[in-house]
């Protein structure tokens, strides 16, 4: 599971480390659309030793060769779509300062930034700012050797194709539909699954792999595309060497097998080397030993993600796409983390919710804050802030799980929002600021923290129980656990007690922002029209509407208007931390039983509505600020350093690539896939 960042929407506070650190570091890197593209520093690389930079590099490697495999998944039309644009972006020697061609080109940049053609938050297709004439000029202009059409396609053929999946808002309208009541499997664009399978046929398959007396089962359906064939038969394309993606995943393990000698340890070594193994076979047995030494290597300095991961991409919560981060251990910020895992089985023990549902020993939760090298896949461009994993349920139960907060994303984040006038727009007066600018960056850090490495982990799922129970619910109520977990404890005496916050005035400036959030901010990332999607923000937006419903009787929180703008004020914090104590106990409770209604509702009362006349304002007020609502990043290029032996004496990092230029050296040299992966 992994934490986006609520500081892509909104902050503006400094981070408390005076002018001194003030460096000429440039954080922007590019903006269009609703985006803003930064980059981040991985301070302490240098200090590592030259066989530790050798694996980050080869892992680097390893992480960028799946690159097409996100794109594949994520619709069948995007590969072709992308190395068309991108032949053109290269190749036309037309006007360039054409409007037209800049509405080409601020797509195409969408187009990388999503990794391919849907919104990568919202989920629905973008609208290009040029015309199917135009396009179709451009095609003609730079002639058919430039472009990636499949064996014997004509070019009247291929526009036939294509030009509908771009222009025509009624075909693959969004890339994952997770809620309401037609077949979200059939609703969605993704290409998890094909042939025109029916939700109700997915379901069937599934549940009869299952057996509900399995206590370790594996994790069904991951790494795999399900297709109905024209016969009618429904097989599972398992992505592997020699199965599906093969193009790509032989290049990632061949990145793999050089990494293996500069393993740092033989636990790292079974690391690799199984997961290598489960590549080859695809068997999800090989997946969850694999799983299981990755969770117990905690020694090692540098470690990494590497594979079919999240599954937030299908509507099911089945299918995982592709991702991988590549990362050093950073230690000085790790002992806050370390005692917060030490004090795990604590945590567990005093949380609000009923003693049924508690983990009567918690499993090693290791945490851990990381300076990431290089992101890939689905954590790249936009990248979380914290992840945890492994998301298997039991492996989690008997083996714990690895938690960690990406200290160097956070920073950035920090850094690049400093003075944008955010706060100054949206926070309701200055003793709200202060709160935010004294403490706003510590309490940040540390919700990531207590949502990973406690929340993802903390209770149980009752015998007998469905981990799937939720289905389409399931990932906005785990995200909303998570983070409730960590709202009800960033304000606990024990915290100050354990020196993780300087006093008891810190958690304030977490609750203020998250309401602040939850109710109004997070609509930036919102056109008008629209209701909340992703799961992130239901998650936010549920637990924020709900505290509010409930803590206006007593005056804890407010709406208050001055000068024609809407605040959210709060009156009584303690009041605030009842309530999220309150509302944990009850999704925990959902989440132990399986109890499909009552998520439902909770969600659907309170996670995707919006109300239209206060979008409305804090769109305006938001376009005033000339921020955009979403952010992501590029990589820092790793160059190996050689002597005249050929030997690599070392290897450096460069932060100077742009946008553009990442992206289209990344189409140049790590894309493998066929246009078409049937
Ligand atoms: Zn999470």
């Amino acid at each position: 599971m992994m934490t986006a960042s609520i500081l892509t929407a909104c902050t503006g506070q400094g981070t408390g480390r005076g002018e001194a650190d003030r460096e000429t570091f440039d954080y922007v890197v590019d903006q269009f659309a609703d985006l803003q593209v930064l980059r981040y520093r991985a301070p302490g690389f240098e200090a590592l030793s030259l066989q530790q930079k050798q694996l980050l590099y080869h892992l680097s490697e390893a992480g960028l060769m799946g690159r097409d495999i996100l794109f594949d998944q994520n619709g069948r039309y995007n590969l072709i779509i992308r190395r068309t644009l991108e032949a053109v972006y290269r190749e036309y020697g037309g006007d360039r300062e054409d409007e037209q061609f800049k509405a080409l080109e601020t797509y195409l940049k969408r187009v990388w930034f999503s990794n391919g053609i849907h919104h990568h938050y919202a989920e629905d297709k973008f609208v290009p700012g040029f015309t199917p004439d135009y396009l179709a000029g451009c095609l003609q202009a730079i002639g058919i050797s430039h472009l990636p059409l499949p064996e014997g396609q004509t070019l009247d053929a291929f526009k036939a194709e294509i030009f509908p999946v771009i222009f025509d808002p009624a075909v693959m309208p969004r890339r994952t539909v997770q809620s309401g009541d037609g077949d979200l499997i059939q609703a969605s664009a993704n290409h998890y699954y094909a042939g025109g399978i029916t939700q109700k046929e997915v379901e069937d398959f599934y549940a009869k792999l299952k057996n509900p007396e399995d206590d370790t089962p594996v994790s069904y359906g991951l790494n795999s595309r399900l297709v109905k064939e024209k016969d009618g038969r429904i097989v599972e394309k398992v992505w592997r060497v020699g199965g599906l993606y093969t193009e790509a995943i032989e290049r990632i393990v061949g990145a793999l097998q050089k990494a293996l000698p500069f393993a740092e340890n033989e636990s790292q070594k079974a690391v690799i080397g199984k997961l290598i193994d489960y590549y080859r076979t695809g068997d999800l047995k090989t997946f969850d030993e694999y799983a299981i030494l990755w969770v117990n290597d905690t020694a090692s300095v540098v470690d990494f993600v590497n594979g079919f991961t999240e599954t937030y991409g299908d509507p099911l919560g089945m299918k995982a796409s592709w991702e991988s981060t590549v990362n050093f251990t950073n230690w000085e910020a790790t002992k806050r983390t370390k005692v917060i895992s030490d004090n795990a089985q604590w945590f567990e023990d005093h949380s609000p919710v009923s003693e049924r549902f508690k983990k009567k020993s918690v499993k090693g939760v290791s945490a851990k804050v990381i300076t990431v090298v290089a992101l890939g896949g689905d954590c790249y461009p936009a990248t979380p802030i914290g992840i945890n994993l492994p998301n298997s349920n039991w492996i989690r139960r008997d083996h714990g799980s690895k938690s960690v907060t990406i200290e160097n994303i956070t920073e950035a984040y920090d850094k690049a929002a400093q003075g944008n006038g955010f706060d100054e727009e949206f926070v309701w007066s200055d003793t709200e600021r202060e709160l935010i600018r004294k403490y706003g960056f510590i309490t940040d850090n540390l919700h990531t923290d207590l949502h990973e490495c406690l929340g993802h982990g903390s209770g149980i799922i009752l015998p007998g129980v469905d981990p799937d129970a939720l289905k389409a619910y399931s990932a906005t109520l785990e995200e909303a656990r998570a983070d409730l977990f960590g709202l009800y404890y960033i304000a606990d005496p024990k915290l100050v007690e354990l020196g993780l916050v300087p006093d008891d005035e810190a958690y304030k400036a977490e609750y203020y922002r998250f309401m602040m959030n939850g109710l109004m901010t997070q609509l930036v990332r919102i056109e008008q029209g629209k209701e909340v999607e992703e799961a992130h923000m239901r998650n936010r937006q549920l637990i924020a509407r709900w505290v509010y419903e409930k803590g206006k009787a007593g005056n804890a929180v407010e709406w208050k208007r001055k000068e024609g703008k809407t605040y959210v004020v709060i009156h009584d914090y303690v009041q605030l931390r009842v309530l999220f104590g309150a509302l944990l106990s009850e999704v925990q409770r959902i989440r132990s039983e399986g109890d499909y209604e009552a998520g439902k509702r909770l969600v659907e009362d309170y996670a995707v509505k919006v109300d239209p006349v206060l979008h409305a304002e804090v769109l305006a007020r938001y376009a005033g600020l000339k921020l955009s609502p979403y952010k992501g990043f590029v990589n820092p290029v790793m160059r190996e350093v050689k002597n005249k032996k050929g030997e690599v004496t070392d290897i450096r990092m460069d932060y100077t690539e742009g946008y553009t230029e990442q992206m289209l050296r990344y189409g140049r040299e790590y894309s493998f896939l066929p246009v078409y992966n049937d």
